[in-house]
């Protein structure tokens, strides 16, 4: 049983196709520049080398077709054929109130997501040209979609309403959503496992942290409070997002420094986070660190307000889950960092996570102490994967697979 999955970008589209009777990626790529000059595809057959090459990439079909003939190549494919392809799963970024779980893509499911587009401007309209494309390039396959909002429906008013007046949610949806939710609850299951317990009685906190950064308060397996709100700017510093400022200083900067709309778009979602605190001109924190050891003092600031906002959700986040089992580091930071990990866990003892440093600076899986009253935890983020498996259990549901 093969499943393709899809993420389908404004101007990229990465792709991953998996065996799921044994669980394991046998292919993936991704095409970049779609419908500008120079469109490449790299691709990778599990265990052999990447291959680089220039595509035809005018729209996301003519993508998609250059992706079905690396999947279908005679050296270094992996289907014989299309058929071969039992379903698609599609990374969609916005559900709004609408979508909870994962669910099989129809007409009204298609509705939804353009009706989202106001929402998430630069991701709903590529997801749902993604959908358009793949139906017309793989007609008759099941498509099913997977939604980075959705794991957050579960969240409380309390929670997710700002202090607002009510009639901005009530007629213009304005309220925390929150990004990431394919990432936090495949941690969160993973977790349960590796606890033994069941996936919907643990209490965990779990920190996302790549490029876009957020953390998560789970409470008996559902997400009850995130970082991320209406957008993905809130909440921690990110690689080039500032996260949470006080809203008046976009008055300021408008009044005072002559800020258009796209220029303080600009200055919070790419120019801030670790590169505009920096100042090194990268925001990749491997960078961060070697300007640290070189002595440069800006990065070492930059380092310290990333980790004391994790902190600061942590203390937040604990208060909020009350008996917290494990706190989860996951994604490119929270895996590969042991400074990170350390910078925010220590201070954190009051609170019960005692962190063991030689385990965390051998990025073990377990890295906090036996007298840890939480456990700390190192666990990689599998997105695609857990696109492909939500994919399965929607069609095992609906009946077209046997369970
Ligand atoms: P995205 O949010 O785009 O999925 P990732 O989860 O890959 O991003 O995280 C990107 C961040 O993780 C970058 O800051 C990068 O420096 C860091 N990172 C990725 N891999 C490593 C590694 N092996 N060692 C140190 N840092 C890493």
């Amino acid at each position: 049983m093969n499943i393709l999955v899809i993420n389908a970008g404004s101007s990229s589209l990465k792709f991953s196709i998996f065996d799921m009777d044994e669980n394991r990626v046998l292919a993936e790529g991704i095409i970049e520049r779609i419908g500008q000059d120079g469109t490449t595809c790299r691709y990778k057959k599990s265990g052999a080398d990447e291959i680089k090459e220039t595509v035809e990439g005018n729209d996301y079909k003519s993508a998609l077709n250059e992706m079905v003939k690396f999947l279908l190549h005679e050296e270094y494919g992996v289907v014989r054929s299309k058929s071969e392809i039992q379903a698609i799963g599609h990374r969609v970024v916005h559900g709004g109130e609408f979508i909870s779980k994962p669910v099989l893509i129809d007409q009204e499911i298609k509705r939804v997501i353009k009706n989202c587009f106001e929402l998430a401007p630069l991701h709903n309209p590529p997801n749902f040209m993604g959908i358009i494309a793949c139906e017309e390039i793989f007609a008759g396959i099941r498509q099913v979609g997977i939604f980075d909002t959705a794991f957050h429906q579960s969240i409380p008013k309390q929670a997710f309403l700002y202090g607002l007046p009510i009639e901005f949610y009530e007629h213009e949806g304005i309220r925390r959503y929150g990004f990431h939710g394919t990432s936090h609850r495949y941690v969160t299951d993973k977790c349960a496992e590796l606890l033994s317990e069941e996936k919907d009685s643990v209490n965990i906190i779990s920190a996302h942290l790549g490029n876009g950064c957020s953390i998560t308060a789970v409470k008996s397996g559902k997400s009850v409070d995130t970082s991320m709100g209406f957008t993905p700017l809130e909440g921690l510093v990110m690689g080039t997002r500032c996260g949470d400022i006080d809203p008046a200083i976009v008055f300021h900067l408008m009044e005072h420094k002559g800020y258009s709309r796209d220029e303080i778009d600009r200055l919070l979602n790419k120019k801030s986070g670790l590169l505009g605190l920096a100042e090194i001109g990268t925001s990749d924190i491997r960078d961060i660190l070697k300007a640290i050891e070189n002595g440069n003092k800006k990065a070492e600031i930059a380092l310290d307000v990333f980790c004391y906002r994790i902190k600061k959700y942590i203390g937040a986040y604990t208060a909020v889950v009350g008996d917290v089992q494990a706190l989860i580091f996951t994604a490119g930071i929270g895996e590969n960092v042991p400074v990170v990990r350390e910078k925010v866990c220590i201070g954190l003892e009051p609170l019960g996570y005692k962190l063991d440093f030689e385990k965390n600076r051998n990025n073990e899986t377990l890295i906090s102490t036996d007298k840890s009253r939480s456990k700390i935890m190192v666990i990689p983020t599998h997105e695609d994967l857990k696109i492909a498996q939500d994919t399965l259990y929607v069609l095992k549901e609906a009946g077209f697979i046997k369970q």
